[in-house]
């Protein structure tokens, strides 16, 4: 364990069991020198403890580089809750996971994420005050949809040269909370669809709201679009699917979407150029922080709508040394977190 933390750099890992509300929960905080640590609370079912206990690590790391990059006063982290098995009591489990948070004195704030909705923080709230996504501040995923908007429209400049999206096809992988989203905004702004989901419902949604054309879910990696937009599940850009790839750009909300960070390599080797998950993705962490710290709702959208040219230039630096762009991006995260470390010391 202690080796998966120190490849990820991570200060502290917290462990908690509450018997009596079968609460199993992992809170990952990967570094707070920049502020206290923040990050979603994943609530679903793990093949083992190992398991959940690599998905907090990997995930609190970027948090904390989405932070970094995004210019927020926080560190990152990732709390992962164990599903049970038997029956459970929802809003007793949520609140013994408040408690939990609390014990950290306000070290980590926790938010949604995969398996966790408004009321679960609304339950969390009554145990800590932090907490966020809760009903009086709402779903981040508009405006994670509004950065990926944002990011693709970078990204179709950079690459395509191309100031509209008119015309330009993209193929979307995933249509839930965000990718519907991003889905209607590109529909709005005259692109082509191409859309994915592995439930019917939501395709037929954007078939018939956005005038989209499916393709079944394993199809999606080899349609013939101009820019690939993942929004479903992570590690989806791995040796399996880069081959079959027939785009330009790459630029989704989905996490940890390189399998490794090799694969970024070979993105650049065939040319294709993408956008790192954890910057173009941000949207939705700087609309819970910022709705955290009580700021006027024109910071935050000026500050969702900035993705797209912090994007350009982190292309334009990554093109100028010939390096993939997800190298930049990790390297300037990295040193953010090294000089605040270095003032802290100081
Ligand atoms: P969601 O659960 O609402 O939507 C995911 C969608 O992907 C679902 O409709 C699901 O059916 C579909 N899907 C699952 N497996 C698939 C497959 N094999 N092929 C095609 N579709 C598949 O999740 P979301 O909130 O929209 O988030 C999407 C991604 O963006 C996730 O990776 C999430 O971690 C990331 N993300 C979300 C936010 C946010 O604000 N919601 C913020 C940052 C990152």
């Amino acid at each position: 364990m202690f080796k998966q933390m120190e490849s990820n750099a991570t200060q502290r890992l917290h462990f908690c069991h509450d018997p009596d509300t079968g609460l199993r929960a992992i809170i990952a905080i990967h570094s707070t020198v920049r502020g206290p640590a923040i990050g979603g609370c994943r609530f679903i079912p793990y093949a083992s403890d190992e398991d959940a206990i690599t998905d907090a690590l990997r995930l609190a790391r970027g948090m904390s580089y989405k932070a970094a990059l995004s210019g927020l006063p926080h560190g990152g982290a990732k709390a992962v809750l164990i599903q049970p098995e038997e029956d459970f009591d929802r809003a007793a489990l949520m609140q013994s996971f408040g408690r939990f948070v609390d014990t950290l004195g306000g070290d980590y704030i926790t938010a949604m994420d995969s398996g966790t909705q408004i009321s679960d923080m609304d339950q969390i709230n009554q145990s800590t005050p932090f907490v966020t996504c809760t009903s009086d501040i709402g779903d981040p995923s508009p405006n994670t949809a509004l950065g990926v908007f944002e990011g693709i429209k970078a990204s179709a400049r950079f690459k395509l040269n191309r100031n509209s999206l008119r015309d330009l096809t993209v193929s979307i992988q995933g249509l839930g909370h965000v990718g519907y989203e991003v889905a209607r905004l590109l529909h709005q702004a005259g692109a082509r669809l191409i859309v994915a989901d592995i439930d019917p419902q939501r395709v037929q949604l954007c078939e018939q709201n956005f005038n989209a054309r499916s393709v079944a879910a394993e199809e999606i990696y080899a349609a013939d679009a101009d820019i690939f937009c993942p929004c479903g599940l992570g590690a989806i850009l791995n040796d399996h699917t880069i081959p079959q790839l027939r785009v330009a750009v790459v630029a989704g909300s989905a996490n940890n979407q390189l399998a490794e960070e090799q694969h970024g390599e070979q993105l650049l080797a065939r040319d294709i150029l993408y956008a790192p998950d954890y910057l173009i993705n941000a949207g939705g962490l700087i609309f819970v922080a910022l709705q955290y710290a009580k700021r006027p709702a024109t910071e935050i959208r000026r500050k969702v709508t900035g993705i797209g040219d912090a994007l350009f230039q982190l292309y334009q630096e990554a093109q100028q040394c010939a390096k993939p762009v997800h190298r930049i991006a990790n390297q300037r995260a990295e040193a953010i977190i090294q000089a605040a470390k270095f003032n802290s010391a100081a």
